[in-house]
Formats: C-alpha cells, sequence, structure tokens
C-alpha cells in the first residue's frame, strides 16, 4: 500500500494534481509523470497526508515547508530543459520530496541540509523509496559541496539574498543553476547558466521560498 494509497492520496486525486500543473504550464511529461509516481504523502506528517496532493506548500516543522508540487515541477523542467545531466547539486534537501523528484531524471543527486533532524528523516524516506543514487550531506549547502564540483546543474530550494558565487564556481560552464533570489517579502525563480567567463540570468517567475540561511542546526 506504500505507492497507492487510499482516499485522498489515490491515483485519482495525484491525477488532478497533475491536470492542475499542467494547466499552469509544466510541458515536460517526465516531469509530470514524477509528480504522479512520487508518494508526496510520504514526505509529510501523517497529519497532515489527506493534504499531500493539494497543489499547495505544507509545514514539515522546524519552521521549513515542503515546496508546492507545481513549483517543484517548474523548478525540475527549468534544470531539465537543457538536455541531458549527470550529476545534479541540490541545496536544501527538507523533506527531499524535490529530490525524489528529480532522482530518477538525472544520473546523480547530491543535496545538502543545514538541519540535521530534517535530514535525518529524509534519509530514511530515500532508503524506503530505494533512491539508490541519492548522495546526502549534513552542511552549509550555501557553500556547495566542491568534493563532487563541477556539477551539470544545481538546485536550490530556499531564497539567498543574491546569487551565491560559491554555487556558481561549482557550475561546469555550460551548466544551469535554477534558484529563488530576494528578500522574504519579494523573491524571483532565476535560471542562471555559467559562460567561459561568468554567467547569464533569466528571470522566469516570482516565488516564495523560506530564506537561505548559514551555519548548521
Ligand atoms: N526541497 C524541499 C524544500 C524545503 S524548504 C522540499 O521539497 O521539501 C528549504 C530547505 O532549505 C529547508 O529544509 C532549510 O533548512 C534548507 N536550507 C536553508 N538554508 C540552507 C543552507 N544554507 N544549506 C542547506 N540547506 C538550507
Amino acid at each position: 500500500m506504500i505507492a497507492q494509497g487510499i482516499g485522498m492520496t489515490s491515483r485519482r486525486t495525484r491525477e488532478r494534481l497533475v491536470e492542475h500543473i499542467r494547466a499552469q504550464g509544466v510541458r515536460d511529461e517526465r516531469v509530470l509523470r514524477q509528480i504522479l509516481e512520487v508518494p508526496r504523502h510520504l514526505f509529510v506528517d501523517e497529519a497532515l497526508a489527506s493534504r499531500a496532493y493539494e497543489n499547495t506548500a505544507l509545514p514539515i516543522g522546524l519552521n521549513q515547508t515542503i515546496s508546492q508540487p507545481y513549483i517543484v515541477a517548474r523548478m525540475t523542467e527549468a534544470l531539465l530543459a537543457g538536455g541531458p545531466l549527470e550529476n545534479v547539486l541540490e541545496v536544501g534537501t527538507g523533506s527531499g520530496y524535490q529530490t525524489a523528484v528529480l532522482s530518477p531524471l538525472v544520473r546523480r543527486v547530491y543535496t545538502v541540509e543545514r538541519i540535521g533532524a530534517l535530514l535525518r528523516q529524509a534519509r530514511q524516506r530515500f532508503h524506503r523509496l530505494r533512491l539508490m543514487n541519492v548522495r546526502t550531506k549534513h552542511a552549509d549547502g550555501g557553500l556547495g559541496w566542491p568534493h563532487y564540483a563541477p556539477y551539470d546543474g544545481i538546485i536550490v530550494t530556499a531564497a539567498p539574498e543574491g546569487i551565491p558565487l560559491a554555487l556558481v564556481e561549482q557550475l561546469r560552464p555550460g551548466g544551469r543553476m535554477v534558484l529563488p533570489i530576494g528578500s522574504r517579502q519579494e523573491q524571483a525563480l532565476v535560471r542562471v547558466t555559467r559562460t567561459a567567463d561568468g554567467y547569464d540570468k533569466v528571470l522566469l517567475e516570482r516565488v516564495s521560498f523560506v530564506p537561505l540561511l548559514g551555519g548548521v542546526d
């Protein structure tokens, strides 16, 4: 019953969510399939499981949220649009939902989370869902994960005020990063592409994420 669920976590409920996200403009069928397949109710507290297939962010404790499914789909689509990706760095594991959506679509995901308690739960979910290509690290992801750099792609799921240069430096030339930037009040989702002598930036849309913080908890 793990992947199937009943009632509010049923196939039908998930299909409705996918149709909603499609109507919002997400076109990549690989991504939409992942939204259908990944059991989001396993990424939230049991008390919230009945709301897991609503197209909204939900609290995951410690002042953090699991991102809205539409945003997860949109960011994944933007990341994949440049062609196949070997290694991807994710900053802000949180519940692990974005990681799980991305994992089968790329060769390897390296994900960094600064809150130990959240990372422990996410690791259990990866194990339970047999996501074999995910590596996790408890650290300040604003500094990236230099050991496995350069990355083909980087996805950041918490908002820094500006583009972290440490992350740009860990992208290979031609590699792309999708991230929210801005203040608590106002953020934009942007796509950054590393060039020979710097980077290009394209604004995608207005978003609202928790802030990227320094250090670890
Ligand atoms: N993608 C996640 C979203 C979680 S919210 C999901 O789908 O559930 C953003 C996460 O980023 C939070 O868990 C927060 O603790 C984490 N975060 C914030 N600043 C960070 C940093 N500097 N390094 C790593 N993780 C960070």
